[in-house]
């Protein structure tokens, strides 16, 4: 089995493997899917032992973190189970999870024993009535619920990510930003991007310049974190008080691809090289009926090699795929 690294033809190391477990969601969250999916079937889904020897085999490449994301990945039953696999997995340093957070309330416990290292709620709104606007269904106080869950059971590393759009919920960035201060949890923003099912329209997108005006005259001066990976995609901040942390990731106005080190696989077993990518390579045929290491292999050098040096969402020649976000893995 190979052991050479994951790196592409521009240098890029790739260590970092977002996996969707599902491409279902309890929310419609406008900016993500749309109201009515075909959602895949769940024998099309990879089971958790077929994820399991997946990461296993991409750990002999390097990869060293996962995060679990969907669609919801708390709608996945018994999630917990996949995260003890992948916990068992010598190499990889770090397991985090992204949710909406409406189910954690019950599963926290299960996947904090498990071995979950690090948590990311997604919150957009503390208003109950844009809740409903935004994500389509009621669910806020479950969300918040969810979100006290997570932080009694002592995570350590609780984040949560806002979109805000303008003339929609731009106007709560400072509450939202006071809301993670009190509850001493990071906030990050990130910018609005075109992988949903609404028309995207640039106007719209709440630029990061903009949200630090807007902490910084409301909450407190923001200074730039001393020392922050320069591989993540968030800019991170702290209070000059000392009491906060924000980060923003602006994949608008501050693309980081130069810097990209992640590849997603979606929840039937697409191999995508970029969010924003038009091609994907199938890896569940290694996967289904029996486990073929040197063609998962083969797939991801393919994958890797074919990446393109960044997504052109700023140009002329953006083509959005034909996946919306909950499909993807985000
Ligand atoms: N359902 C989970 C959740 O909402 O956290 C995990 C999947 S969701 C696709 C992952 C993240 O993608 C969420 O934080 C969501 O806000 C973000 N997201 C979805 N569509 C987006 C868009 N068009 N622009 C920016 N972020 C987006
Ligand atoms: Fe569901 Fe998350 Fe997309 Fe909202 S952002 S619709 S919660 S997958």
């Amino acid at each position: 089995m190979g052991s050479s690294k994951l790196i592409d033809n521009f240098g890029r190391v790739h260590n970092n493997l977002r996996i969707s477990v599902t491409d279902r969601c309890n929310l419609r969250c406008v900016y993500c899917m749309p109201e009515n999916v075909q959602f895949l079937d769940s024998k099309e889904l990879l089971s958790f032992e077929e994820i399991n020897a997946f990461v296993n085999i991409a750990v002999t490449r390097g990869i060293n973190k996962v995060r679990l994301t969907g669609g919801e990945p708390l709608l996945r039953r018994d999630l917990h189970k996949l995260v003890e696999y992948l916990s068992k997995i010598e190499q990889i340093q770090d397991i985090s999870l992204t949710t909406n957070g409406m189910l954690l309330t019950n599963q926290a416990k299960a996947l904090k024993e498990a071995g979950l290292k690090r948590i990311t709620i997604s919150l957009d709104t503390l208003i109950p009535d844009r809740f409903q606007d935004l994500c389509k269904r009621d669910g806020l106080e479950q969300t918040l619920e969810g979100i006290d869950a997570a932080i009694n059971l002592g995570f350590q590393n609780i984040k949560l990510n806002s979109v805000c759009i303008k003339g929609i919920n731009d106007d709560e960035v400072e509450n939202l930003a006071k809301f993670a201060r009190e509850k001493q949890i990071e906030i990050r923003f990130i910018e609005y991007m075109p992988i949903g099912a609404n028309p995207w329209e640039k106007a719209k997108v709440l630029l990061a310049h903009e949200i630090l005006e807007k902490i910084d005259s409301a909450i407190s001066p923001l200074i730039p974190a001393g020392n922050y990976d320069p591989m993540a995609p968030a800019m991170e901040f702290i209070y000059e008080d000392g009491k906060g942390k924000v980060g923003i990731i602006a994949s608008v106005s501050k693309p980081f691809c130069k810097s990209c080190n992640r590849i997603r696989i979606t929840a039937e077993g697409k191999l995508r090289n970029c969010l924003f990518a038009l091609e994907e390579t199938d890896i569940k045929p290694f996967l289904r009926p029996n486990l073929n290491a040197e063609g998962i292999l083969k797939a991801l050098d393919y994958n890797i090699s074919s990446k393109w040096p960044g997504h052109q969402f700023n140009t002329n020649d953006f083509i959005k795929p034909n996946r919306t976000m909950h499909a993807i893995g985000g």
